[in-house]
């Protein structure tokens, strides 16, 4: 229902618009005789009545679908937006939820020649001071070793959280977070294992409690600050 309305209003308000931007292109942009500083004027409006128009695209979901113009083009038959071009301006609501884009995974199963052909969604976020990354590639070749070893990148689907100094990133094969600052290139690597792996005694250095069922079944776990 809400749906509805709000297709009805922008409907509305788009055929208002372009009725105005008919108008002044048909008596004034196309006028015989008209002067040059006056067309300027008009010209401007023109232009500002087409950010109008881009503004209240933004808002249209394109519910009606697409029709064929002369030119052979698809446009939305609400808003008369091209079909398949990138919004360069997102519009979001002040309150209530957000959403921007929809979940993508790696597509192809070929191994590209470079990173930047293989990419298919690289984009960020600040929100309310947590940054959000996510990367999304396929498969791609890169250079390892001083350029001298060819390998394979996986495809994958990375999403990264960072808030306080803290790092949350979650592929399709790991769950990564990392405490505190990044090291720094060319220091020592962190040591890594199992919990099963480490002495009792140096288990006590972690704060980390493990979350499981009656039949152990791992379900996640807390890291107290
Ligand atoms: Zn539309």
């Amino acid at each position: 229902m809400k749906k509805e309305i709000e297709k009805k209003r922008l409907k509305k308000e788009l055929k208002s618009l372009f009725k105005s931007m008919d108008y002044i292109s048909d008596n004034y942009l196309n006028k015989e005789g008209i002067n040059d500083k006056e067309l300027e004027v008009f010209a401007n409006i023109y232009q500002q009545l087409g950010m109008a128009w881009e503004f209240l695209g933004l808002q249209c979901r394109h519910w009606d679908g697409y029709k064929k113009t002369r030119d052979r083009k698809e446009v939305c038959k609400i808003c008369g937006k091209v079909g398949d071009v990138d919004e360069t301006d997102i519009l979001l609501p002040v309150k209530g939820h957000k959403k921007i884009g929809r979940k993508k995974t790696p597509d192809s199963k070929k191994t590209f020649r470079t990173k930047k052909e293989a990419e298919i969604l690289y984009d960020s976020i600040d929100f309310h001071g947590a940054r959000l990354k996510v990367d999304v590639h396929n498969s791609y070749k890169s250079k390892l070793f001083k350029k001298e070893l060819d390998i394979n990148m996986a495809a994958e689907r990375i999403v990264q959280l960072k808030e306080s100094g803290i790092e949350c990133s979650i592929d399709q094969h790991t769950i990564n977070i990392r405490i505190g600052p990044s090291k720094e290139k060319g220091s020592k690597v962190d040591y890594g294992n199992f919990a099963f792996e480490l002495r009792k005694k140096d288990l006590k250095h972690f704060p980390v409690l493990f979350k499981f069922d009656d039949n152990f079944k791992f379900s996640g776990l807390t890291i107290l600050r």
